[in-house]
């Protein structure tokens, strides 16, 4: 069987660096946000709030064996490399966690931003790799980036759901 990543069996194989590359970004940062929704969850005061991010901590840990099967479709070990867009959101989120832990009403909202732009940094990342995946023509690893994508988008909007609810500030008990 042919290997994938041959340039030559692909349309815009131009593209084909800057796809793996953004694969590793990528992977490196679902790896890194684990550790940072497992803090989320346990910092959120609402119920609501701390149920998504277990839930999206779960999808994420989905997402990151969906991207070991984007890699093994093309005949690459998966290897993720240091996202340093992630840390910054990360640490901008422990920063946030610290200066408002004393108030849980503006914490949660607090906690809800800083996921918010997380999920957008993700969507972006995937938007851009599902377009390049698409025009290189592989049709798997299209579909399974786009499934991300599209529970990347649902988190977001979730999200919003609840910064716009009632449960933004009511107590866990
Ligand atoms: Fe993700
Ligand atoms: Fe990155
Ligand atoms: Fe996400």
């Amino acid at each position: 069987m042919a290997n994938k990543t041959e340039k030559n069996n692909m349309p815009n194989a131009h593209l084909h660096e800057l796809f793996v590359d953004e694969l590793k970004d990528i992977l490196g940062a679902e790896r890194q946000l684990l550790k940072g929704l497992k803090k989320m969850a346990s910092t959120a005061h609402s119920k609501k709030l701390r149920s998504a991010f277990e839930t999206h901590l779960q999808q994420t840990e989905g997402q990151i064996e969906r991207l070991r099967s984007v890699f093994s479709s093309l005949d690459m070990t998966p290897r993720g490399k240091k996202c340093k867009a992630m840390e910054g959101l990360l640490a901008e989120a422990d920063e946030i966690i610290e200066e408002f832990q004393d108030s849980p009403e503006v914490l949660d909202a607090a906690l809800v931003a800083a996921a918010q732009k997380v999920e957008h940094y993700e969507i972006a990342s995937y938007g851009c790799l599902v377009t390049y995946a698409k025009l290189m023509e592989h049709d798997e690893v299209k579909e399974l980036l786009g499934q991300t994508l599209a529970e990347e988008k649902e988190t977001d909007e979730l999200l919003t759901e609840i910064a716009m609810s009632d449960s933004n500030v009511a107590p866990i008990v």
